[in-house]
């Protein structure tokens, strides 16, 4: 066994990764463990054919604040995004784009100039927004995305393009099941914040190279290590400290940050009496799939717009991927809480949405090849009033850190970095 007093980082994803850097800008020494080849967890590259692509197609916003600041951080002076103003586009329905107005009135040019809806509708989404603002956008009592919507009084074809797509995107819940409590924070802090706070920001990279891997490298330049296909398999205490026990070896660490997906922290925990309580909670989350369809043509397939809607399609967004970073003739759709999808055969689902795609936008050339990315438990199903376990554990020098943990936010890229940040804090 080797003895150290340094910090255990369980997990590589988007939370480890910003937990290590924090420690490691400190001086605090860091190892980090993570069981996959590849950093970012279920924000990572995939490679096929010899073009990386993301397990899933993610959408950042300018709202995601500790995001933007770690990836300044690690990677200072790059540009990481196409920075796009607010603009929800479905093709041939709906378009709802913000001008560059200050805030408000960037929200209430792009309602009222909006596409596809009547001059009802557009009072309506604007009475909703000021009721909003005028209760701070916090809810008595939680109750689902849909229940909020009827109370309100907002028509069908607004919550058909405009609240129903905002919902499933946010929190890959569908309104009819999601909290309107966590649905209220993401408005808060995008239409209802400063103008940048509802850019939307496409990444110029895969997600590993966003940030991930140039975290990997500031902390090992800063003496820490990082160590990919290390699976945790055990943790322990011992005295004062913690056991972790990797391909057979235990190793010794003063502090434990546990920041792996909520379904796989379970048997981490179980050796350790106080942390039971906390495993139960998590136990209780349920899991809302996402599925992803990556289409290489062969040849340029140019989209209206970088990133748009599809309506009548299982694909409910697309991205064209020439137009963000230079792929030619990749396109990547997005089938987020896919429930419908899963057990639909990959070739199947493929076919249907290059024939979605040829009928909205014309001939396509050639399909070299495809593949369809599908995470069952992208995201936990963030219903109202969920419980979810705090950053701080029972167990003193032992956190959590993930998506999942106590926070204003749904399972997104922020809100695993603030927890990582979060419990950088605490450790120290
Ligand atoms: C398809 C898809 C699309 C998404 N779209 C968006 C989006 O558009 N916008 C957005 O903001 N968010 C999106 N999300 C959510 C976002 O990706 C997650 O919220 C975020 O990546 C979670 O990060 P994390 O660090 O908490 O967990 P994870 O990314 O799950 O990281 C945990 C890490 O721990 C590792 N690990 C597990 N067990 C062990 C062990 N025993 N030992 C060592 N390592 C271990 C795993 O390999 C993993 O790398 C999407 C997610 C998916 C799957």
């Amino acid at each position: 066994m080797t003895t150290s007093t340094t910090v255990a980082v369980i997990g590589g994803g988007y939370a480890g990764m910003s937990a290590a850097v924090e420690l490691a800008s400190r001086g605090v020494a860091v190892t980090v463990f993570e069981a996959a080849p590849a950093l970012g967890g279920r924000a990572r590259r995939v490679t096929v054919n010899d073009t990386a692509l993301d397990n899933g197609l993610h959408i950042l916003i300018g709202a995601y604040s500790e995001t933007l600041r770690l990836i300044d951080k690690v990677a200072p002076k790059r540009d990481s995004f196409l920075r796009l103003p607010l603009d929800l586009q479905i093709h041939n329905q709906f378009h709802l784009r913000a001008p560059k107005l200050p805030a408000p009135l960037h929200v209430a040019w792009a309602l009222f100039t909006a596409k596809g809806i009547g001059l009802e509708d557009k009072r309506a989404a604007a009475r909703f927004m000021n009721a909003m603002k005028s209760c701070q956008y916090q809810l008595p009592q939680d109750c689902t995305v849909a229940a909020l919507l009827a109370e309100h009084l907002q028509p069908v074809v607004l919550i058909e393009y405009l609240w129903g797509p905002l919902c499933v995107a946010a929190l890959n819940t569908p309104a009819q099941r999601a909290s309107a409590q966590v649905f209220l924070n993401v408005l808060r802090d995008s239409l209802g914040a400063g103008r940048a706070a509802s850019d939307l920001l496409l990444a110029r990279m895969d997600l590993t190279a966003l940030l991930p891997k140039p975290a990997a490298d500031y902390v090992r330049a800063r003496g820490g290590q990082v160590e990919p296909g290390a699976t945790v398999e055990r943790i322990t205490r011992d005295g004062d400290g913690f056991n972790v026990q990797v391909h057979g070896t235990m190793r010794r660490f003063a502090r434990v940050i546990c920041a792996v997906a909520p379904h796989r922290v379970t048997p981490l925990l179980a050796d350790i009496a106080e942390l039971h309580t906390t495993a139960q909670q998590i136990e209780a989350l349920r899991y809302e799939p996402i599925h992803s369809v990556w289409l290489q043509f062969d040849g340029t397939v140019k989209l209206p717009s970088p990133m748009i809607g599809l309506a009548g399609s299982p694909a409910q967004w697309l991205f064209d991927r020439e137009a963000i970073c230079g792929q030619r003739g990749l396109i990547g759709a997005v089938i987020s809480a896919s429930e419908e999808q899963v057990g639909e055969a990959q070739n199947d689902l493929a076919r249907r949405v290059v024939a979605d795609i040829a009928a909205a936008f014309g001939p396509l050339p050639k399909l070299l090849w495809h593949r369809v990315i599908a995470e069952k438990r992208a995201t936990f199903s963030c219903t109202p009033d969920l419980v979810r376990p705090a950053v701080q554990t029972p167990c003193p020098g032992f956190v959590l850190a993930g998506d999942y943990v106590a926070g204003d936010y749904p399972a997104t890229i922020e809100a695993a970095v603030r927890s990582g940040v979060h419990a950088a804090t605490l450790i120290r």
